[in-house]
């Protein structure tokens, strides 16, 4: 099964993508990660993207397909994948078509703008293996402390409020037309993010077997 997760900054991807991982047995692939991940070994791709990360913007177009190349032909990608926060651009969804991927289904996870500043704001994540927590919504065991590793929990630059608007606008701009792109190919499924992460779970799991 091939999947793109679609939805604003905090919509919950990263988390939804974890569910489906555990229940389809295929890799979750997050570029937001991977950048921070080249970013932290100091690459050079991980030092161009820096600023534009940092301010909000979406990273050159070239720079993560080129990420999303390398990574699809990895061996763990054989029997499908989950791509959480590519395309994000009609380029970026271009190039995969050219790449002769074929989505099967691009699940488009909505929630209010209102909403996602709320949860930006309170987002944490672990320093050392990404691992995404809330203030409010999804405590970690111990404050501070990643239940996974134990890593610190730590506020990402770009969850700061300026740049979250920044992001929203982005994203308004840049991705939200994917949706008519996938509509027109008959792929795209849209899911009412809720309140509770299990709520949002059932429904998208109820879209992939729709
Ligand atoms: P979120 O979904 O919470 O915004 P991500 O971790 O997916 O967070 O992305 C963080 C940042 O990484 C984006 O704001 C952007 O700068 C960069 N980035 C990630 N994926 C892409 C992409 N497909 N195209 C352009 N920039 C990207
Ligand atoms: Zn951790």
């Amino acid at each position: 099964m091939k999947l793109i997760l679609l939805g604003a900054p905090g919509a919950g991807k990263g988390t939804q993508a974890e569910k489906i991982v555990e229940k389809f047995n295929i890799p979750a692939i997050s570029t937001g990660n991977i950048i921070r991940a080249a970013l932290k070994n100091g690459t050079e791709m991980g030092l161009k993207a820096k600023a534009y990360m940092d301010a909000g913007s979406l990273v050159p177009d070239e720079v993560v397909i080129g990420i999303i190349k390398d990574r699809l032909k990895e061996d763990d990608c054989k029997n499908g994948f989950i791509l959480d926060g590519f395309p994000r651009t009609i380029p970026q969804a271009q190039a995969l078509e050219d790449m002769g991927i074929s989505i099967d289904k691009v699940v488009d996870i909505e929630v209010p703008d209102e909403t996602i500043t709320a949860r930006l704001s309170g987002r944490r994540v672990c320093a050392k293996c990404a691992n995404s927590y809330h203030l409010l919504y999804k405590k970690p065991k111990t404050e501070g402390v990643c239940d996974a590793c134990g890593g610190e929990l730590i506020q990402r630059k770009d969850d700061a409020p300026e740049t979250v608007l920044a992001r929203l606008e982005e994203y308004h701009r840049m991705t939200e037309p994917l949706k008519d792109f996938y509509e027109k190919l008959g792929k795209l499924v849209i899911v009412e993010g809720q309140e509770e992460v299990a709520d949002t779970t059932k429904l998208v799991f109820e879209a992939l077997e729709a």
